[in-house]
């Protein structure tokens, strides 16, 4: 990343950020879209992939996974980057650029800042039983899936009753991994087609209603130990690696310790109708903005996003113009996939 330097780099991929990246490849600008967790989506992702959406215009209904993947197909045809594990840790104001520190070490200069950090950053909800920590440090604890292209014939232990873990537990069955599914209850609150997958897998042993009571890593294996909730009988079981499926919270902390932080407003930066913040050269979308009158919402996020992608460069390159609408625009040149191209050939 080190001495690049961006037009725009959007903080966050949630659909604000997802679509602000579609919109600034449209206008052709150098864009950098930054993501501090590994999976794009934001709060729909973390939250609720498998609810149906309602009032995103032009879907009868969209579940929360689909939309996404829309998100993405349409970022994809553009040119730009993605930089995802990256939590933007400072912004710094430096000469006429902002400098954008990535997981307190790395970092690069844009000529402008988009901030589309909804909430802030998730972290993972975890498992707080002896032996956590440990069993963290060793590695054979993780919140997150592994790279999945060398992992067949693991075993694996996943925890969680919820959209999380059943997700976890599905991906590690379609790379030939075993898995125990660890619950408190009989039942899941999960996507029922999932929960019936995995029922009918001979990879997947459900061990429920159970909770782990402790961790103890040992050589090459991490020792649960689980206690039946009906009647307290303890079990023991090992496996190479643990995973917590209890989803995600949101926390502002490192957004907080910013030496660039414009005003707030309400739980969200304060932007007038150029989606700009109390800093010049720094806009805000989606639920990371705020006014009076705002709505939290997908629709609103996906408004106020080329808004403030045709603000920010009349901020840098004000001589520039434009928007045109997209339907004058050059398609063979603005898409970079040769299949999209095609399309457009005559
Ligand atoms: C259960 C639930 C149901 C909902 N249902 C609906 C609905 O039906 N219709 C609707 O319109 N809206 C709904 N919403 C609201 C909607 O999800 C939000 O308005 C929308 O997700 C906001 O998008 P965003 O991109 O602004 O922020 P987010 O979706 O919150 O995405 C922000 C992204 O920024 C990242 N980030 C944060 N800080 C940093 C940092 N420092 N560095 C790098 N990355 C960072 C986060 O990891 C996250 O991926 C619902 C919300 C919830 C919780």
């Amino acid at each position: 990343m080190d001495n690049e330097i961006f037009d725009i780099a959007i903080i966050g991929a949630g659909p604000a950020g997802l679509f602000a990246q579609f919109y600034a490849g449209l206008r052709e600008l150098k864009t950098a879209l930054i993501e501090a967790t590994p999976r794009i989506g934001g709060q729909i992702t973390a939250l609720y992939p498998e609810k149906t959406i309602l009032d995103v215009a032009g879907f009868l209904g969209i579940s929360g996974r689909d939309l996404v993947n829309e998100l993405k197909l349409q970022t994809d045809l553009v040119d730009s980057k993605t930089f995802l594990n990256s939590e933007v840790t400072n912004l710094k104001k430096i000469a006429s650029h902002f400098e954008i520190e990535i997981n307190h070490h790395a970092s690069f200069l844009a000529k402008s800042v988009i901030i589309a950090s909804g909430n802030g950053s998730f972290s993972p909800r975890k498992i707080d039983v002896p032996g956590s920590s440990e069993a963290e440090q060793s590695g054979m604890l993780t919140y997150l899936l592994p790279g999945l292209s060398e992992v067949a014939d693991k075993d694996f232990a996943v925890v969680g009753g919820g959209n999380t873990a059943v997700d976890y537990a599905v991906e590690l069955i379609d790379h030939d991994c075993h898995v125990s599914l660890i619950h408190r209850r009989d039942n899941f609150r999960a996507m029922e087609s999932s929960v019936t997958k995995l029922k009918n897998s001979r990879r997947t042993n459900f061990l429920t209603p159970m909770k782990i009571t402790g961790l103890s890593p040992k050589k090459e294996k991490l020792e649960i130990e689980l206690q039946s909730v009906p009647d307290g009988a303890v079990k023991r079981v090992s496996v190479d690696r643990l995973i917590g499926g209890f989803g995600f919270t949101a926390s502002s902390r490192t957004i907080n310790q910013w030496e660039e932080f414009p005003e707030q407003f309400n739980q969200g930066f304060l932007t007038n109708e150029a989606q700009m913040t109390s800093i010049a050269g720094i806009f805000a979308i989606g639920d990371a903005s705020s006014y009076p009158g705002k709505s939290d919402l997908i629709a609103t996020a996906f408004g106020e996003a080329p808004t403030a992608i045709n603000q920010t460069v009349n901020y840098f390159d004000p001589d520039r113009g434009g928007p045109q609408h997209s339907t004058s625009l050059n398609k063979k040149e603005v898409f970079k996939h040769d299949r999209i191209k095609s399309r457009y050939n005559s």
